[in-house]
């Protein structure tokens, strides 16, 4: 029998759809594995996923996908670049290739070894031993140099690991982007530290009752477009958002009752991704039309709510009066300069994830520098402690007291995860950019936000970016939403005039 091209597009969609069924399965297994499941479910869950994660690379690595691919590929249909088609098959062969082309026996060692070791590495972060956790991420970087290799994307080794998260970037891009952001930040980041002056933050660290956070968090993101019909807001211990398919967008977050911001500003940011899953087109679920873009695109819609709404002051001046009235006592005496001074608060310290919007991205550089060295094999594992607190003082201005607040802090690396981190900052990059634009084109926003109108800026990252699944890669996206290709100077202008009011630098 043989088919037409346009036939074998059709099966091909029907088989790829297919398998994103089955990985949203999984995906509302780990969701409850992160939320109710009874401590002694994590054996027979990990079976679980463990079958269907198997299920799924075994359908979309079968040779008939790679048959289709090739018969599809050959019609009119493919022609119109950037058509609904065309969009689908350029981005099914590179998951496709991508997949096929890394020997089984190599990623199941990797899944083994990455499992082990983030084993090792729990342990060697409790107690500070670098030592310990050292022979596997030795094993760890042998093997993602083996990996890159199988890719076989061209360029840099690293590029081809960074090209699973971000597809299209390369390292020598972002160098170049990095090498304006640096100093920059740094010296943005001393001139606030010489300003002398501080916030007041023991404001953020009264007793905000837990219920009350729960549904002033919940209204607000509401305020914002997020629909409660189509999501929900649980508990877990580390906050994430699972985008499970059209009409189901979960998100979750940890309360803590000396800590408003904790849970606040991550409910924004999880609600960030789950504007961005909720706007996603329907009619596409489950190819690449239907999906985001990278990581980096996700984080610049968690980024933006988090950061360009929530902790601006037009965001506050009409949301603070509301805070009185759901925390009645708590913020007596808290007016909205102190109360946006505190939010904003930037000091240099040593764990990424409790770093503010200004030296997050100085956090991420020296990740970037280093995993770029290690893969590349000019900086050794053994050498890596070093070379970390070396870095520490010279962006952040003193190296931690142990390796545990050093190069052991994060879980990436002990998962195999290298060429993640970088997307953190564009995500930071890339929600700047967009919000200068929506600025220029929906007029003030800042009016809007004092009157409490969010859904204009909603609608129209709905329609710039959610709809457009992943007709653009990131790059394109940038350039097509805003005229211009990715410029560093949109964040930093954010950061000194907000930073720079409230510090006087
Ligand atoms: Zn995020």
């Amino acid at each position: 029998m043989s088919r037409t091209p346009q036939e074998a597009f059709d099966e091909l969609i029907r088989r790829v759809k297919a398998v994103s069924l089955l990985g949203s399965c999984g995906a509302v297994l780990h969701w409850d594995h992160q939320t109710y499941m009874p401590p002694q479910g994590g054996a027979h869950r990990a079976e679980q996923l463990a079958l269907l994660a198997g299920l799924c690379h075994e359908q979309f690595t079968a040779p008939e996908i790679g048959d289709l691919l090739s018969l599809a590929e050959t019609g009119e249909i493919a022609r119109p670049s950037g058509s609904a088609v065309a969009v689908n098959l350029r981005e099914i062969r590179r998951a496709y290739d991508r997949a096929t082309r890394i020997p089984a026996a190599l990623v199941q060692e990797l899944a083994r070894i990455s499992t082990l070791a983030q084993d090792v590495w729990v342990e060697a972060r409790m107690a500070s031993d670098f030592g310990r956790f050292r022979p596997w991420l030795e094993k760890l970087v042998g093997l993602k140099r083996e990996e890159a290799q199988a890719v076989g994307r061209g360029g840099a080794l690293y590029d081809a690991l960074l090209d699973e998260y971000e597809p299209g970037e390369t390292a020598a891009r972002l160098t170049q982007v990095f090498a304006e952001l640096r100093p920059a930040l740094v010296d943005l980041v001393g001139r606030i530290a010489a300003s002398g002056r501080r916030p007041d933050l023991a404001i953020l660290h009264r007793a905000y009752p837990l219920a009350a956070q729960e549904a002033f968090g919940k209204a607000v993101v509401t305020a914002f477009g997020f629909d409660f019909h189509a999501g929900r807001l649980d508990v877990t211990t580390h906050p994430f958002c699972s985008g499970i398919g059209p009409g189901d967008t979960r998100l979750t977050t940890r309360y803590n009752l000396h800590d408003f911001g904790d849970a606040f500003f991550s409910i924004l940011h999880e609600a960030g991704h789950g504007l961005y899953d909720q706007g996603l087109d329907p009619e596409h679920y489950g190819t690449p039309m239907g999906e985001a873009v990278s990581l980096g695109i996700h984080e610049s819609q968690s980024r933006l709510w988090e950061n360009f709404v929530g902790r601006s002051r037009a965001f506050w001046d009409c949301w603070l009066p509301r805070a009185r009235e759901v925390f009645p006592d708590v913020l007596d005496g808290v007016g909205l300069d102190g109360f946006v001074f505190a939010i904003n608060d930037v000091r240099p310290s040593f764990i990424r994830v409790d770093a503010d919007e200004a030296t997050y991205n100085l956090h991420i550089v020296l990740r970037f520098e280093l995993e770029q060295a290690l893969i590349a094999g000019d900086l050794a594992v053994a050498d890596l402690p070093a070379a970390w607190n070396e870095r520490m003082v010279r962006d952040l201005g003193s190296a931690p007291p142990d390796d545990a607040q050093g190069c052991l802090q994060d879980i990436h690396w002990s998962g195999g995860s290298f060429g993640y981190f970088p997307t953190y900052t564009l995500g930071n990059l890339y929600a700047a950019q967009f919000f200068a634009k929506a600025q220029a084109e929906l007029g003030n926003l800042e009016e809007q936000f004092r009157r409490g109108e969010f859904v204009p800026l909603k609608e129209w990252l709905n329609q710039k970016i959610h709809r457009e699944g992943q007709r653009n890669r990131a790059v394109d996206l940038v350039a097509a939403v805003t005229g211009e290709p990715l410029n560093p100077a949109y964040l930093l202008r954010h950061l000194r005039e907000k930073l720079g009011t409230l510090y006087g630098v």
